[in-house]
Parts: C-alpha cells; sequence; structure tokens
C-alpha cells in the first residue's frame, strides 16, 4: 500500500512509517469516534483505517451510539467548547456518562493503543480494564476542534475525563490545554489517493456538471461543509452578494448530513431561505459518500472558500489547495496552518475582506495559478495522510518508550 504514495508523498515520512511499523508490526489499534459518515473525522478514518491495516498493523474502527438527547448534548458541548454559551445541567452530564458506560460494554476495547476522537466518546477513559497500563495499552485522546476558547464549565467538566488518558493530541499549538498529561500536536490530513482527491479527468468533471446541473460557463465560488453556522453559510452568501454586483458568477453552497450533529436540518432551511430565488445560488445537499462528486465541485470551481468563525482545521482547505485552487479561509482554528496569507491562499476576517478576496483572484488570473501551485505543494510537505500517520504511530512508539530521552527507529 505504501508504494501508492512514492512519487507522491515526502520519502522522508514513508521512510519513517515503515521503520515505526517495523517497530510496531503485528499490534492492535483501534479508533472510537461517534459518526461513520459525515464530517472530517469520519472522512480520515475510512482512509487510514485500512491503510494502517495494510501496513501490518492490526486497525479496527468502533463508533459510539447514543440516543436523540445524547446527540443533542454533544452538539451543545461542541458548540460551547468552541465558545458559545450553552445551559448544561447536571443530568445532562450523567446521562452523557451512562450512554458512554453503555457502549463500554459493547465496544471491544482491548487493543495496544486505543484512541478517542473528540468528546463524545470521552468519558471510556473510566472503563479502561485496571490491567490496560501495566500491559503497555496506551490510551490517548484526540481533540479534533477548536477548543482555544470554551464557553463556561464545559472545558472543566470534560476535562475530568481527559486528564485521565496517557497522552491527548490537538490540531492546533493554540488549542493545547493545562493538563497532567503529555500533549501533542498533529494537524489532520488528506489522502491524494481517495476518490475525493485522485485526478478527475475533463469528462468525470463534466459528467458531474450536468448531473447537479451546475453549468460551467460562469466563474464558480464554492464553499463545501456541514451546514453549520460556525461554518458561516450565510457569511458566504454575503459575500457571493457584494462579488455579483461587479462580477458575474455562480455560488455552489455544498453540505451533507452528519448523523451526530442534530442541527444540521434547522441551518439548512436557515441558508435556503436567506439564498431566496437566486438561480445562480445552488444549494446541494448530498449524501455523505458522494466523493467524486465533490472533488469533481472544487475542480470545476474558481475559488474555494472556508469562510470559518471557528475551525477545528478544516480538511476542505487542504482538499482545495491539492486542486491547484486559490483558496479563502476564516482566519481561525487550523485555517491559517494551511493558507499562508498571500502565498498559498489567503485568510479573512470578515463577509467583505471575503468579497474583496474572491474579486482580487477572479480578475488576476494568473496570481490565482500560482497560488493554488504553491498550496498543491505546501499540502504535499504537510498534509497528506501519511504524514499524519507518521505522526500518530510516532505519539504511540514515544508513549510507549515514555521516559527515555532518545528513542532509536
Ligand atoms: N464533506 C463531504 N460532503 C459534504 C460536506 C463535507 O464529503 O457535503 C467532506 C469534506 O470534503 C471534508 C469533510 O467532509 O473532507 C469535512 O471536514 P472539515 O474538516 O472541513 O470539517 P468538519 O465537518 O470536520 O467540521
Amino acid at each position: 500500500m505504501i508504494k501508492q504514495y512514492s512519487g507522491i508523498a515526502p520519502k522522508g515520512d514513508l521512510l519513517l512509517i515503515q521503520r515505526l511499523c517495523d517497530k510496531l508490526q503485528g499490534k492492535s489499534f483501534v479508533h472510537v469516534n461517534s459518526t461513520r459518515e459525515g464530517g472530517g473525522v469520519a472522512e480520515i478514518l475510512h482512509r487510514m483505517v485500512p491503510f494502517l491495516n495494510g501496513l501490518g498493523i492490526n486497525t479496527r474502527w468502533e463508533v459510539i451510539e447514543g440516543d436523540n438527547s445524547f446527540y443533542e448534548f454533544t452538539k451543545k458541548t461542541h458548540n460551547a467548547l468552541q465558545g458559545n454559551k450553552e445551559k448544561f445541567t447536571r443530568k445532562m452530564w450523567n446521562h452523557y456518562y451512562e450512554v458512554n458506560e453503555e457502549n463500554s460494554k459493547k465496544l471491544k476495547l482491548g487493543a495496544d493503543a486505543v484512541l478517542i476522537h473528540d468528546p463524545q466518546p470521552a468519558p471510556l477513559i473510566n472503563f479502561r480494564s485496571k490491567s490496560s497500563k501495566k500491559r503497555g495499552q496506551v490510551w490517548m485522546w484526540r481533540c479534533h476542534i477548536d477548543v482555544a476558547n470554551p464557553a463556561g464549565s464545559v472545558w472543566p467538566n470534560l476535562k475530568t475525563y481527559v486528564k485521565d488518558y496517557d497522552a491527548a493530541i490537538f490540531s492546533v499549538p493554540k488549542f493545547a490545554k493545562s493538563l497532567p498529561i503529555d500533549e501533542f500536536i498533529v494537524t489532520p490530513s488528506i489522502d491524494p489517493l481517495s476518490d475525493k482527491n485522485r485526478d478527475l479527468s475533463e469528462d468525470e468533471i463534466n459528467e458531474v456538471s450536468e448531473k447537479l446541473n451546475i453549468p460551467r460557463d460562469r466563474p464558480i465560488l464554492l464553499q463545501v461543509s456541514r451546514f453549520d453556522v460556525f461554518k458561516d453559510p450565510i457569511g458566504v452568501i454575503n459575500a457571493y452578494k457584494i462579488v455579483k454586483k461587479y462580477n458575474d458568477c455562480q455560488l455552489v453552497l455544498a453540505g451533507s448530513p452528519a448523523t451526530d450533529d442534530p442541527e444540521g436540518e434547522e441551518v439548512l432551511n436557515k441558508v435556503k431561505e436567506y439564498a431566496g430565488n437566486d438561480p445562480d445560488i445552488h444549494i446541494l445537499l448530498l449524501p455523505p459518500d458522494c466523493h467524486k462528486e465533490i472533488n469533481a465541485l472544487q475542480r470545476m470551481s474558481d475559488v474555494i472558500l472556508q469562510k470559518s468563525i471557528k475551525e477545528g482545521f478544516g480538511l476542505t482547505v487542504s482538499e482545495a489547495m491539492w486542486k491547484e485552487k486559490p483558496v479563502i479561509g476564516g482566519a481561525v482554528g487550523g485555517i491559517p496552518l494551511q493558507i499562508i496569507h498571500g502565498i498559498t491562499g489567503f485568510v479573512v476576517h470578515s463577509v467583505e475582506g471575503a468579497a474583496f478576496r474572491i474579486r482580487q483572484y477572479l480578475n488576476n488570473p494568473e496570481m490565482s495559478r500560482n497560488m493554488g501551485k504553491r498550496g498543491k505543494e505546501y499540502v504535499r510537505t504537510n498534509f497528506l495522510l501519511t504524514r499524519q500517520i507518521r505522526d500518530y504511530l510516532s505519539v504511540w512508539y514515544s508513549m510507549k518508550n515514555r521516559g527515555k530521552h532518545i528513542i532509536e527507529l
């Protein structure tokens, strides 16, 4: 499997993966999250799990299950961790714990490394078997969301679980927290060989444009995101409306539902209402496995936005950059790690800023092409799946060798 990436991913990453795999050969690795479809975490796991198995690391992916009130609560915690004021009761926190307790009875968590993604399954640490530490089992909590400025008591409550892990992993240095455990920074990644990112022929792109009814006769602005207020779809429409006064163009907002996001429908309805009956605004609700369609949409677009007001990382930015597209992103969370302002894209702080940069791109095709090219190389060096696998295995291996100053591979 790793051979397929040679010539695409940096050589050093492939070499390190190979060395780490020699050390971890035959060991088991389990990932746990809260949805198999929708959002960046599922996107990465779909590609990472088979890759790790192909490398000889026995890897499984478990998904916790809960009732509606569990998902409503975890969405609230997600919003509060990203800075929104939310009301919580003790009863809600207790239910959250109980759902995790139920899941702990069903899930197979006995593995050499356990990687728990995000807050939904965080309390599973309480059900770790007593002998697991002695057996060298490593439990890691991986946070994908923007926890730089949580509101109220949500973080202190969550911390009661996080502090019991062996290590915590964040996407961006400023998300790191004061914790009594080891902390690591690992940025997410995209898979260049997935249907979402592989090269497409012009025929394949045209087929999708016809199927989705998006004419290619005028410039296309695109944002691909779950319908979530933090992704600011209304701000994107406002930026488009400013641009439209000067440059003829169309806007595509493509989203898909995530099973662990109960607010999506409400936001989608608001967006539809706000867009009104402008025939040049295309709002697409695609099933979550429409990877080739998203790929084609990204490839047929002239400018790609991720105008988030809070963002863990924003895989859609790297996806667009990999396709050599000019990108505009909100200056939040992991977006500025990907967009080096003025070099691989533009970061913006307002609707007006977004509109200004869209026009700059549309009016300067050569500048857009050059930034797109630099963007692709930046993603190649920093944000491909192989680099993230290298990092996860490194964290695991260094936790296994805790206390050593030098770890030889
Ligand atoms: N995505 C998709 N279809 C959609 C909307 C999003 O396939 O209609 C994918 C998108 O291409 C990206 C992931 O879902 O790979 C979203 O990840 P990101 O980090 O941008 O945001 P998150 O949803 O995790 O906050």
